[in-house]
């Protein structure tokens, strides 16, 4: 039977990244050493680290007054790291769109200056819905905006790309490489990996080069972005199999043409599985369509009493890790870049099929 994971994060990876992560485990390159295995200083792991850069500026078209680096500690990591790199005597504004923006500003909020608003609300038949980036009360002196482009738990995604003044720093955490973005439209862009970039741990920073005057030395060394850039990511050990593992995954994105082609696999894919829950009457969601997350699709069963039947049968027919995040309950299918259009067409087979089955 195959399988398909919807799971959040960590998530599914390309099979083929898999394949060629297994065919190379003991014997990288003909060293006769696991990837894993290398010093991180040996010019082989060096070349690794900077086929994984340069894949990367090509798949975002990173411009040359940016930084790539590759950090420790996951998304939460990147909550203290941005607050403590870029905070200044100006107020830092969080906007929150759901619980990831809401827990980076309280993580934040330990380490200075910083206010928090909220920008969703309901529609009049009752969706959640982003207000537009006009309606944002951003003040001219704010140290940086925060804000996070698409809120895993709660399935809302804001697609436009940001205009404002102040720097902007962006948690891309479950969108990033999902579609094309214009990065010039942000000043810092972080993401913890288990998504669409590779294992859980790593997290990759892209920030623009004038902003890591900031960094001040007194913060802790394993967060400062500036060292972390001058050094290359090599400050100290870093997650050397994550970062030879999301080379891997660049280059098969690459490979396969890039973020365009992906990004209208990704709308047909979201597209299948939402047409799926607006035709059924016992599937709903409730973000309104312009905020409609095409990487986490969270669906409520009219009847909650089916839930665990629902989860039991789907695992029967190898689809895995569709329960919904514990803050909002019901399901939650995950649709990153390694779910393949036959994982999706599957899942609403099955759902189409559950309804029939308990209507
Ligand atoms: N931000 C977002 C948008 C996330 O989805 C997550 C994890 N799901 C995090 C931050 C936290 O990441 P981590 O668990 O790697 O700290």
């Amino acid at each position: 039977m195959t399988v398909y994971n919807f799971c959040a994060g960590p998530a599914m990876l390309p099979v083929e990244v898999m394949q060629k992560a297994q065919k190379e485990f003991l014997n990288w390159n003909n060293t006769g050493c696991s990837v894993m295995e290398l010093s991180h200083r040996s010019s082989e792991f060096i070349a690794v680290y900077e086929n994984a850069v340069t894949a990367l500026k090509r798949l975002m078209s990173i411009p040359d007054d940016y930084s790539v680096l590759f950090m420790h500690g996951g998304g939460r990591g990147q909550f203290a790291a941005v607050a403590q790199n870029l905070m200044t005597d100006s107020e830092a504004q969080y906007f929150e769109t759901g619980s990831w923006s809401s827990a980076a500003y309280s993580e934040a909020s330990k380490f200075g200056l910083c206010s928090n608003q909220k920008v969703s609300e309901l529609n009049e038949l009752k969706q959640r819905y982003v207000r537009p980036f006009e309606k944002w009360n951003v003040q001219d002196n704010a140290a940086y905006v925060h804000y996070c482009p698409n809120e895993t738990v709660d399935g809302i995604e804001i697609f436009d790309d940001p205009e404002f003044s102040v720097p902007v720093v962006a948690d891309m955490s479950s969108t990033i490489l999902s579609r094309r973005i214009d990065v010039t439209k942000y000043d810092v862009i972080y993401a913890g990996a288990q998504k669409n970039i590779g294992p859980s741990g790593l997290s990759l920073v892209i920030i623009k080069n004038e902003l890591l005057e900031r960094s001040r030395e007194s913060i802790p060394s394993i967060l400062n972005y500036k060292l972390t850039a001058e050094k290359e990511s090599m400050f100290n050990t870093p997650p050397t199999y994550a970062i030879y593992l999301a080379g891997l995954v660049f280059d098969w994105l690459l490979e396969k043409g890039g973020v365009e082609p992906q990004e209208t696999l990704n709308v047909q894919k979201a597209e299948l599985l939402y047409k799926a829950i607006d035709e059924s009457s016992l599937y709903s969601n409730n973000v309104a369509p312009q905020n409609r997350s095409r990487m986490n699709i969270p669906f409520f069963l009219a009847d909650e009493s089916l839930n665990s039947v629902f989860l039991n049968e789907a695992k029967d027919n190898g689809l895995l890790a569709l329960k919904g995040h514990r803050m909002i309950g019901g399901m939650r299918a995950s649709l990153y870049n390694a779910m393949p259009i036959e994982g999706v067409v599957a899942l609403v087979k099955f759902m189409k099929e559950f309804e029939q089955k308990h209507a």
